[in-house]
């Protein structure tokens, strides 16, 4: 199937590893343009040489921070009105809530749940004005099932999707759509990191640890990020613009509820 996005601008955030790059390479795969964002810069520029290379789409490379509001303005002045925005940016770290002051919680606000409205608010307008939009805000599964140790993630990121339940029917009468995809466990960076880590912290074979998170999804595996790209990209189609202000799990099924 088409998705009717040739020669569409999107602006990816935190797309140079990982997720949001997987967005952006599903939809340089439909003819998108695009905007990468990422505070590193030569994975950043690779990123982009890469996806020039492979899909002959523009290009267009921001070493920002996407949680600073200079970061933002960034990205905004490379491409001022994108016809698509994937909202990302690194989750906060694991922990304990009593050791989380309000510095902490307000990092994680401003990552999770700040600069995505930001994103929106400077962008929604033109999008209503020129009739098409699709927004999309990488969240996470524990959004739906709360992960204790990861409570600033569980925090922000339900901020984001309340304030995303209010807005997202506003628009779509006029072409434009916002929704939330929500990973389970994605076979990157993070996730290998993450791993890693605790498999050091508990003295357990690393290779063992991935193994037993692998087989306790019903899945029987990670997703990769291709599969999470192209759920992306199907929801910044042209054949979308019926589908605003939904939470779409991509889990392998690890969601044990009815719905
Ligand atoms: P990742 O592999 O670590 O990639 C993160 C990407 O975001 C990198 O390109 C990174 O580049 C960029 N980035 C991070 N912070 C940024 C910032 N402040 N400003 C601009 N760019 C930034 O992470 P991922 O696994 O793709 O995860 C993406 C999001 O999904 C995270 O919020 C994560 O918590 C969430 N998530 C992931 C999973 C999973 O299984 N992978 C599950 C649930 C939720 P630089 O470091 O160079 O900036």
């Amino acid at each position: 199937m088409k998705l009717g996005l040739e020669g569409r601008h999107a602006l990816v955030c935190a797309s140079s590893r990982g997720l949001g790059r997987a967005c952006a390479e599903s939809l340089a795969a439909e003819g998108v343009n695009l905007t990468l964002l990422a505070r590193g810069r030569d994975t950043l520029e690779e990123t982009a040489e890469h996806i020039r290379r492979t899909y002959g789409v523009l290009v267009h490379a921001v070493v920002a921070d996407i949680t600073t509001p200079a970061g933002r303005a960034a990205a905004l002045a490379a491409h001022p009105a994108p016809d698509i925005l994937v909202n990302n940016a690194g989750g906060p770290k694991p922990g304990h809530f009593q050791d989380w002051d309000r510095d902490t919680w307000i990092a994680a606000l401003d990552a999770n749940m700040l600069a995505p409205i930001e994103m929106i608010r400077a962008t929604l307008d033109g999008m209503v004005a020129r009739r098409f939009g699709r927004i999309v805000n990488i969240t996470s599964s524990a959004v739906k099932a709360p992960i204790d140790i990861l409570g600033l993630s569980n925090g922000a990121r339900s901020g984001l999707t309340g304030f995303v339940a209010g807005i997202a029917r506003k628009n779509v009468a006029h072409n434009v759509t916002i929704n939330n995809l929500l990973p389970g466990p994605f076979e990157t960076d993070r996730l290998l990191e993450t791993a890693r880590q605790w498999a050091k912290d508990n003295g357990q074979p690393e290779a063992e640890v991935l193994a037993r998170r692998r087989a306790a999804n019903p899945a029987g595996r990670f997703g990769q990020p291709q599969e999470f790209g192209d759920a992306c990209a199907f929801l910044c189609s042209a054949q979308a613009g019926f589908i605003t202000a939904q939470n779409l799990l991509l889990d392998g099924g690890s969601y044990p509820g009815t719905f």
